[in-house]
């Protein structure tokens, strides 16, 4: 039976600063069932896409993507902050509230012409997703579909995914 996701996820009202909802999945990624199921419809999402590989940020883009990786039977690749690679990258910078940040790929992460599938826990603005892309359209690999458990509505990211094919389990 489907459980029902947004029992899982745990609301925390004025976190981290105040007038914030955080959108806590740690209780789904904590239950067997409901962990399963998530990871279960994004296989589906992804299964007629001739996933090539997976890429997600760190670091919930890692609890997303890997088991989907696993169940394709295909690879995963982390897109890391600054330091965290040890070897050639490439990089990319998105806009955060106040200032910038930046995310990394390793160089021969994805091959040119790969088709992936990128994920990550929750789609806010979008430039966190936005940046994973631009990564791996860098080297050649072409954005096949975005996967979130969470999409956080009226923060518009999906603005900023124009021409993909979106997947978002939960709406808030
Ligand atoms: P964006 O770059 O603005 O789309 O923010 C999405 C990124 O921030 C994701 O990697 C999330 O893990 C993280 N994030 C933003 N808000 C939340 C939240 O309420 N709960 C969990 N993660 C969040």
């Amino acid at each position: 039976m489907a459980v029902d996701l947004n029992n899982y996820v745990a609301s925390i009202p004025d976190y981290p600063e105040k007038g914030i909802i955080f959108r806590d999945l740690s209780p789904l990624m904590a239950d067997g069932e409901a962990y399963r199921q998530a990871t279960d419809r994004i296989v589906q999402f992804a299964k007629d896409k001739n996933v090539d590989m997976i890429v997600g940020p760190e670091a919930r883009g890692f609890i997303v993507g890997c088991p989907v990786a696993y169940e394709l039977g295909v690879g995963f690749a982390p897109a890391r902050k600054k330091g965290k690679l040890p070897r050639e990258t490439v990089s990319a910078q998105y806009s955060l509230e106040y200032g910038v940040s930046e995310l990394f790929l390793h160089k021969d992460a994805v091959k040119p012409g790969q088709r992936v599938l990128v994920t990550d826990d929750l789609l806010a603005t979008g430039g966190t997703i936005g940046a994973t892309i631009d990564l791996v359209e860098q080297l050649g690999g072409t954005v096949v579909g975005c996967a979130f458990l969470i999409e956080l509505k009226d923060l518009k990211g999906r603005s900023k995914l124009k021409g993909y094919d979106v997947l978002t389990l939960m709406e808030y």
